[in-house]
């Protein structure tokens, strides 16, 4: 075979999408097509960062060529043929003369393109910038606007004194100054494993079943990097935080998107995962109370999700980085309320939201020793272990008698948030409904909207940053997150903005 094409998929697949040929679980997409008749497939992403992407194009199918071959003039090219950065959503793009650039395709190769402004969306946010929240946001910002951010899901309150006071203790041992060790302090993983007994009536050896982590962001994508090898395949929930189906991808694996829908109470379908996936997968990530969509997780559900775990001896990673924001006398469970859950699952728990700690950088992992061990490798070989001294103010976190208190506090200033923006919402007409756990209101937009277009018309309009859904996944289409993390009086001036200006 002897060809260069240039196909523009600029709407019909969505980076990540797994692409097994002949699927039908998977919708068939250009790329799938040619991939299934044994065609040389390179897929290169654009999109407003797309100068970076073009330096990681990726695979869509298992055979398809690395880069040898390519002309490496060519990555320069692809950067600046469709820049779509800080596009209107709403203009399509205008496609240039892609002849010259086709000419300098090596033969026998088969060049993939997508891009547009679907591409951009899922783009930014698949690399964890939101459009919204930087260059659109700063662009209104710059016109003098006063923008109110409902964008971002970082705790606007500060981390408590008891925290602190530690802190500051800490931070005056020379024996804190030298490197820490690399599991986490056997005090800190102590205190770990004590909380999880008290909140969650589990036990766990400090030693062998728990690790300090650098934030559970850097546990959660280096837990890929144990268990992913080129052609695995990962379940990763679709909407979801972006790091499960980045990290599969820059691992060399395929993540294979869960849909998350109002039908099925935001929980993943585990019955509609083909066989052959199935067979294939490492990794089942699950993410209760869920980011974005608020959703909460029955014990029934983690049953099993367990059973589907051991029939297929895959690894379940539990995020649980919400279980403390529950509301109404809801009580989030960990999977290790599932008899045997330990033998299939890690569960990763964060201090960063419930102790307003988001830039303190600290977390833990609970659960199965071999997959604690197997963390542990990986991490050894990139970090050298959090600061011991912000060990010790995590360890005051979890111990503290004060903890509790703080906690029921702070969810009691975000349920009065989420019942003002609720409330608020629905006078708009917007069908918002209040989420049990998490600080964020998953709303659908107005019929006529996509989530991009209705963000922007927030933005624009009201001066007011929401996320798209779309840029959680192909689900989170048709909704927007609001984050609740910003003062009840800039919450009102935000609900009020967009009652004046926002017609639904
Ligand atoms: N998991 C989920 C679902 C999250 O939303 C976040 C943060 N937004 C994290 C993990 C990471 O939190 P951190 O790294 O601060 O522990």
């Amino acid at each position: 075979m002897d060809v260069t094409r240039i196909i523009d998929l600029s709407h019909p697949i969505r980076t990540g999408m797994p692409v097994f040929p002949g699927d039908p679980h998977v919708r068939v997409s250009p790329a799938a097509t040619v991939a299934a008749d044994g065609v040389n497939v390179l897929g290169l992403e654009m999109g407003s960062q797309s100068g970076t992407h073009v330096d990681a194009p990726y695979h869509v199918n298992d055979d398809a060529p690395r880069l040898d071959g390519l002309d490496p003039g060519l990555f320069i090219g692809v950067g600046v043929i469709a820049d779509v950065t800080g596009r209107d959503p709403r203009t399509p793009i205008e496609w240039p003369d892609l002849a010259p650039i086709a000419d300098r395709l090596a033969p026998g190769r088969i060049l993939l393109l997508r891009t547009g402004w679907d591409a951009h969306w899922g783009t930014d946010a698949y690399w964890d910038h939101p459009y919204l929240t930087a260059a659109a946001t700063r662009e209104v910002i710059a016109r003098g606007v006063d923008v109110i951010s409902l964008g971002i899901g970082d705790p606007d309150l500060p981390t408590p004194p008891f925290i602190v006071d530690a802190m500051h203790k800490a931070i005056d041992n020379p024996a804190h100054h030298q490197y820490p060790d690399y599991d986490g302090s056997l005090a800190f993983r102590q205190a770990a494993c004590q909380f999880y007994q008290k909140r969650f009536g589990q036990t766990f050896d400090p030693k062998a079943e728990a690790l300090a982590l650098i934030g559970s962001k850097e546990g959660l994508a280096h837990i890929i990097w144990a268990y992913v090898d080129a052609g695995d395949v990962t379940l990763v929930p679709d909407p979801a935080y972006p790091v499960y189906k980045t990290h599969t991808l820059l691992a060399g694996g395929t993540p294979f998107l869960m849909p998350l829908t109002a039908e099925n109470g935001f929980l993943p379908d585990l019955d509609a995962i083909p066989a052959d996936v199935a067979a294939r997968a490492k990794l089942l990530f699950l993410n209760y109370p869920n980011n974005p969509t608020g959703a909460v997780a029955t014990l029934d559900f983690y049953k099993k999700a367990v059973a589907f775990a051991k029939q297929h001896d895959i690894l379940i990673v539990s995020d649980n980085a919400y279980s403390e924001m529950t509301y109404d006398g809801y009580d989030a469970p960990s999977i290790f309320a599932v008899e045997g859950a330990r033998d299939v699952a890690v569960e990763f728990w964060s201090l960063s939201k419930p102790f307003n700690m988001t830039g303190w950088r600290i977390a833990f992992v609970v659960g199965n020793a071999e997959a604690i061990a197997a963390l542990g490798i990986i991490k050894t070989n990139t970090d050298s272990g959090q600061f011991t001294a912000v060990q010790e103010a995590a360890i005051a976190a979890l111990t503290s008698p004060e903890a509790d208190a703080f906690i029921a506090e702070m969810n009691e200033v975000y349920r009065k948030r989420r019942d003002l923006a609720v409330a608020g919402l629905r006078a708009i007409g917007l069908d918002a409904r209040p989420m049990k756990g998490s600080f964020y209101l998953w709303v659908p937009v107005p019929k006529g909207h996509t989530s991009a277009s209705f963000a922007t018309l927030l933005l624009e309009e009201a001066g007011v940053v929401v996320t798209p859904g779309g840029a959680y996944g192909e689900h989170g289409e048709g909704y927007i997150r609001i984050a609740l993390c910003l003062k009840e009086e800039r919450l009102q001036e935000a609900l009020g903005r967009m009652k004046q200006y926002v017609k639904v």
